[in-house]
């Protein structure tokens, strides 16, 4: 199977390195240029659960890649959401292609409406993992522990192709499952990232210390209130009991409550942009349509706005 990565940051490198490793021709796709040099030149550099790996990756441009008109048989999009709408439009014919399919990976709710645009729903195939990775930075990319990741077809002419990328992804130890409800395991993880991610990065503090401040479980309650109820209006499964005992387990102090979730990261730490509409923005907007209120959820992501405006960030 010819598999091409389109956004091989630290999620993309992940599964690029790992299905490289397993066999598979891959090609990385990435826009950053000091990454796509420093890979380039001097490999990929991985620490993989502390051992020093360089992996000879192809990578590539988004408009090199469609100058030559490349064919693949599946891209993996593992953009941040705010770039995936211009990844895919330079790609243009390459994820076009009859036997082209796209698998879309990342966090959050909503990216469908987007590669609709630009591929045929027939050719779509969508999920979720509990994967991580981190970027050192360009060209380096930090990988520990395990995880696993779940998806499916959007339409039924996807359903042999998401066969065979789940068998591809475990030839590659991705512990890949055939999602018999993707939608469920969407919303539950951009519920848990749309409480974590968000109060971490306002609050400024980790998980444990969010957990424990005053008043903060009755905000967790109400955006998962909020999630919970345009999903419903969606039609989506939602498991809110789940929700708040997978929520309590970040709160250990001595485990992974000591961690600051990505989007801290990336706007505290790098003032990079967030992916906030497709987590509470996008809630605050379908509730909108549904006439639910969701003012916590659009509180939160109009904050994060600002904070984003604050430290310009790009
Ligand atoms: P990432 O930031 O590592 O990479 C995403 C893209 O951003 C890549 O194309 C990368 O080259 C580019 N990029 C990174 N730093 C840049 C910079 N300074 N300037 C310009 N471009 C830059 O993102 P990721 O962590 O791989 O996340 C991809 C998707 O997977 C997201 O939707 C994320 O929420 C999701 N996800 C991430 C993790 C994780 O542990 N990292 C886990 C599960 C899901």
């Amino acid at each position: 199977m010819k598999i091409a990565i389109a956004g091989a940051g630290a999620m993309g490198g992940r599964f690029g390195y790992m299905l490289f490793k397993a066999g598979y021709d891959v090609t990385l796709i990435d826009q950053w240029v000091p990454h796509v040099e420093a890979i380039r030149e001097h490999g990929f550099k991985i620490n993989l659960d502390g051992e020093d790996i360089c992996a000879k990756i192809p990578i590539f441009f988004p408009e090199e890649v469609a100058a030559k008109e490349e064919k693949y048989d599946l891209i993996v999009l593992y953009t941040k959401s705010m770039q995936l709408d211009s990844m895919l439009e330079t790609l243009g014919s390459v994820v076009t292609h009859e036997d082209t399919f796209v698998i879309c990976l990342l966090n959050g709710i909503g990216h469908e409406e987007v590669v609709k645009k630009y591929v045929p729903i027939t050719n779509i195939l969508l999920g979720n993992t509990m994967w991580t990775a981190g970027l050192v930075g360009p060209g380096k990319i930090k990988l520990h522990s395990t995880g696993h990741v779940d998806f499916s077809e959007l339409h039924p002419n996807g359903k042999e192709m998401a066969k065979k990328a789940v068998d591809a992804f475990n030839d590659a130890g991705l512990n890949a499952v055939y999602a018999e409800d993707v939608y469920f395991q969407i919303y539950r993880k951009a519920t848990l990232n749309g409480v974590m991610n968000s109060l971490c990065t306002i609050l400024d503090a980790n998980m444990h210390n969010v957990g424990m401040a005053n008043g903060s479980w009755q905000l967790m309650e109400g955006i998962v209130e909020e999630f919970a109820a345009v999903a419903a209006a969606e039609g989506v499964k939602f498991d809110k009991e789940e929700v708040f005992e997978s929520l309590k387990s970040c709160f250990d102090k001595d485990g992974i409550g000591a961690h600051f979730p990505s989007m801290h990261q990336d706007l505290i730490g790098q003032h990079r942009l967030t992916e906030i509409d497709s987590l509470n923005g996008y809630i605050a907007q379908k509730g909108k349509e549904h006439g639910i209120p969701t003012p916590i959820c659009a509180c939160i992501a109009k904050l994060i706005h600002c904070k984003e405006d604050l430290l310009k960030a790009t």
